[in-house]
């Protein structure tokens, strides 16, 4: 090591694994400290309301890098350990086991958590929410056929929950305050295609439902109280979204706006300290806002910039947000953010199974949500950035391919 300076990751996911990876992948040789409160080594988390939960998947599969690769690359690794203070003055962190380290350079890879449902009885046992390993461990014994459950929230994790405990025979209904399922992130014709995907499988929905209250009876059963009825079920799981977890760097004073804010260099308001993932928001010149993503690609591209800028490599980041879900044998595939757009074109019938929809803004194509239909997502990844007029007649027709029915620039 010929390096003297120290590097300190905090958060042990798919953030922090990346930049670690990145760091040592780029030629530091400095001491390189990676701090994450779970137990386990970095590992994936979209598996866990897909095929871990339904058994297909075993622990050692979720892993993001092997055991050896921590110690071939000399990171020092503290799992099990929080970081539970910040003292950017001094550059040290204090740790839940006591001890402190000094660092020269800190990356924040925090995350995010569930976020809680505040209504009574949301506390009670049986009642559970999904975000890491240890939670499905916990909750896994119950996903038993002929169980009821009933899942709050009809987003992401929720709807991959049920179609996993629909697939083995469990009794599931879907309680959704919104009118529509995925309405924060998904058009009308998506949303009904899944709420028809669902039903078709056996799932009830109780939509525009808001939760009043869980209680538990004598005899056990929980009972989830809601403008709609009240739904006795064996268990509970609770999906309404997650919540950055910023109070690390909040309580040491760097400066937040929806996360942590950073520019697009990962930088914090500390001139020493980076973060990226989900804990983060940063400025997309491409939507012309801020923005804080939860997702994979968001976690990884974001950690390697943060590496190079921690290293004085300079790029910045500006990405094409993708995403995907499984539910059934639907393969949900999105490039682009369609909050954004002020116009749709179908691709295809919904009725088929296989769709797209494509999102304009003026004109341009912002962003694809794709159903079954892989190669439109993957031509819209690459063709979404630099886009410009578009033929919507060839658009809407599903035999003509993406690329051939818009200009890119
Ligand atoms: C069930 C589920 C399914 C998902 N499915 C998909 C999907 O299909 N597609 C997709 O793109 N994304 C999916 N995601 C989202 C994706 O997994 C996250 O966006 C990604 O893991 C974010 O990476 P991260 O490193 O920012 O945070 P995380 O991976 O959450 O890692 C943060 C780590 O930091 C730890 N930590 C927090 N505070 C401290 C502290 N003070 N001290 C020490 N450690 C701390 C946390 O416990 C955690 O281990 C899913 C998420 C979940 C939960």
């Amino acid at each position: 090591m010929t390096n003297t300076k120290t590097i300190a990751i905090v958060g042990a996911g798919q953030a922090g694994a990346q930049a670690a990876q990145s760091l040592r992948n780029e030629g530091y040789d400095g001491r390189l400290f990676l701090i994450g409160d779970e137990p386990q080594a970095p590992y994936q988390r979209p598996p866990l309301s897909k095929k871990y939960l339904s058994g297909e998947f075993e622990a050692e599969r979720l892993a993001l890098l092997p055991d050896k690769f921590y110690t071939d690359s000399a990171i020092d690794c503290l799992f099990g350990v929080r970081a539970d203070n910040l003292d950017l003055d001094a550059s040290e962190i204090q740790l839940s086991d006591g001890f402190k380290i000094s660092y020269d350079q800190l990356l924040i890879t925090t995350g995010s958590r569930s976020r809680a449902l505040p209504i009574p009885g949301s506390h009670l046992e049986g009642v559970y929410a999904l975000r890491s390993i240890a939670d499905v461990d916990q909750l896994r014994p119950n996903v038993q056929s002929g169980q009821r459950v009933s899942i709050i929230g009809g987003g992401y994790i929720g709807l991959e929950v049920a179609a996993v405990a629909r697939s083995l025979g469990l009794d599931v209904r879907v309680i959704e305050a919104a009118d529509r399922i995925m309405a924060r992130t998904a058009p009308e014709v998506v949303s009904r295609y899944f709420t028809d995907l669902h039903r078709s499988n056996g799932v009830a929905f109780e939509l525009g439902a808001g939760v009043q209250s869980i209680s538990r009876s004598e005899e056990g059963e929980l009972s989830v109280a809601t403008t709609a009825g009240t739904f006795a079920s064996d268990w509970v799981l609770v999906g309404i979204g997650g919540q950055a977890n910023v109070e690390l760097g909040q309580a040491a004073g760097l400066t937040m706006d929806n996360g942590i804010a950073v520019d697009a260099h990962c930088q914090t308001s500390a001139a020493n300290v980076f973060a990226a993932g989900d804990c983060t928001s940063f400025p997309s010149a491409k939507y012309g806002r801020r923005i804080r993503l939860e997702s994979v690609q968001n976690a990884i591209d974001q950690a390697k910039v943060a590496a190079l800028s921690l290293l004085g490599k300079g790029e910045a980041y500006d990405p094409v947000p993708w995403f995907w879900s499984d539910q059934y044998d639907t393969k949900f595939q999105i490039a682009g953010l369609s909050q954004f757009a002020d116009e749709q074109v179908v691709r295809g019938d919904p009725a088929s199974g296989s769709f797209a929809v494509a999102h304009l803004r003026d004109n341009k194509l912002i962003s694809v949500d794709a159903i079954n239909t892989p190669r439109d997502y993957m031509l819209a990844r690459r063709m979404v950035p630099t886009t410009s007029e578009v033929d919507r007649a060839a658009l809407a027709d599903p035999t003509t391919p993406l690329k051939e029915t818009i200009q890119t620039a």
